[in-house]
């Protein structure tokens, strides 16, 4: 995480000059690869970079979901740094900026959900702000390091944070090499803009459309579509009742990939600690569970309130 630089302070409008430019800078990676997608009629897919796509939006998800989401971010489980450098730089490709500054962000909107604090509530700011808008407000270059004081104790997390374009740069350059430029529209851009679209998605659908299971205090939902999309990370709802929970699927019918990652990586002795739910929320769910075909914005039968 940036820190801001220490000496006397420069004139206001170099200031804000340069804040723009850091800006501008921070998110041209991603709206670059949104660019790119223009240039899909005249390139022609490939097998290869089709499969590239899959590949891409696997590692860039996974790295999102179980590396920063749930690794980082929760705490929901643990590894060794090696595994925990991984993931995090397998999160980085993702393009979202870095682990740091990823991890601060989810911890303000779980501190603040859908309340005054929340950096991308779409209950209070509306669906864009909730989905990309918030990124482009001047105030989220500089979150507050204490709230990632515990991850900062790690040097080479540090370190991805402030290198965080790298990770990416180097998986676009494998795509190249693999597969020219279709390797980089088809596979790099294409996996990483479906990555960076579902991810904020739990963000804004996810607060907003779907299934309220848990009567938690903000407007999170269980949302059929972006729970399979999602790899997990659309049980939002679930997620809000038991946020340090490794396992966000609850239901049945709620799969979750990340979570069956999160499993092998402990069968692999690469993990441990992996936290369950609450006993008391796995029964709610068990009750609860409905076929998928009454669920996707339909209104919601009495829920049990918080007791665990
Ligand atoms: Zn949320
Ligand atoms: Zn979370």
């Amino acid at each position: 995480m940036h820190t801001s630089p220490a000496g006397p302070p420069a004139p206001r409008g170099r200031t804000a000059l340069w804040r723009a430019i850091r800006i501008g800078f921070s998110l041209s990676p991603l709206l670059a690869v949104h660019l790119a997608l223009f240039t899909i009629p005249v390139i022609a897919p490939t097998l290869l970079g089709v499969a590239l796509a899959l590949v891409v939006s696997r590692v860039a998800g996974l790295g999102i979901t179980a590396g920063f989401h749930r690794g980082l971010t929760h705490r929901s489980f643990r590894t060794g740094r090696v595994v925990q450098f991984l993931l995090a730089a397998a999160g980085c490709t993702a393009l979202q900026k870095g682990p740091l500054w990823w991890a601060a962000h989810h911890r303000l909107h779980h501190a603040h959900s859908d309340r005054p604090g929340d950096p991308h509530s779409p209950v209070l700011g509306g669906f864009w702000h909730g989905h990309m808008g918030w990124l482009f407000t001047r105030d989220l270059m500089h979150p507050d390091p204490r709230l990632v004081r515990d991850l900062a104790r790690f040097p080479e997390l540090v370190w991805l944070d402030r290198l965080w374009m790298l990770p990416g740069l180097l998986l676009a350059a494998g795509c190249y090499l693999a597969d020219g430029w279709s390797g980089v529209v088809w596979g790099f851009c294409l996996g990483v803009v479906a990555v960076f679209q579902v991810t904020f998605a739990v963000n804004s659908v996810g607060h907003l459309l779907g299934r309220r299971r848990f009567d938690t205090p903000e407007g999170s939902r269980n949302n059929l579509v972006l729970g399979y999309l999602a790899m997990g990370d659309g049980w939002h709802n679930n997620h809000h009742r038991a946020p340090g929970s490794a396992r966000h699927g609850l239901a049945w019918y709620e799969f979750d990939m990340t979570y069956r990652v999160i499993r092998l990586l402990a069968w692999l002795r690469l993990a441990w600690a992996v936290r369950e739910p609450p006993a008391a929320v796995l029964a709610a769910a068990h009750r609860d569970a409905v076929p998928p075909a009454d669920s996707g914005g339909a209104p919601t039968p009495p829920a049990p309130r918080r007791s665990a």
